[in-house]
């Protein structure tokens, strides 16, 4: 599976496009959690990075009119939100330059910290719950991500 997008997240606790794993969000630049999208529950974040924005264009939403643009995840092009470019209303302001990211087009990307095997054997408790039975040898390296959809988020 080749990832092939553009900026790669650092931090341990990541959100991604479910289609494709490519990062979109720090978990940490969640703003707010208490939005509705077209899927169901909905994040407002600070920062999302691959993505591509559309054309904007004027809704009205349930707490006024917007300006806003859909947005794409660059690497596989699945709309997954959207951002706000203008708020009509003064106490909708503070989303403007924000991004909605709709959870159920997320997944959660927990990344663990790279590791030598000591000894060859199958390897963290969280690989078999997954039925991923994998053999590792020893002295491997590993640096790896793994993947939750819709987990406890
Ligand atoms: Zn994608």
């Amino acid at each position: 599976m080749g990832l092939l997008y553009n900026t790669y997240l650092n931090s341990n606790n990541i959100f991604g496009c479910k289609n494709c794993k490519a990062h979109l969000a720090n978990h940490d630049d969640i703003i707010s959690r208490n939005f509705r999208g077209q899927h169901g529950k909905a994040y407002l974040f600070n920062t999302v990075v691959n993505f591509e924005a559309g054309e904007p264009s004027e809704r009205s939403m349930t707490t006024g009119r917007h300006v806003v643009r859909d947005i794409t995840c660059r690497q596989c092009k699945t709309t997954v939100g959207w951002k706000y470019d203008k708020a009509f209303e003064n106490n909708e302001k503070y989303k403007e330059g924000k991004f909605i990211l709709e959870a159920e087009l997320l997944c959660k990307i927990v990344r663990v910290q790279p590791m030598v095997v000591a000894a060859e054997g199958t390897p963290a408790p969280q690989d078999q719950d997954q039925n991923q039975s994998i053999t590792i040898a020893a002295g491997t390296h590993i640096d790896m991500a793994l993947y939750w959809e819709n987990q406890n988020m």
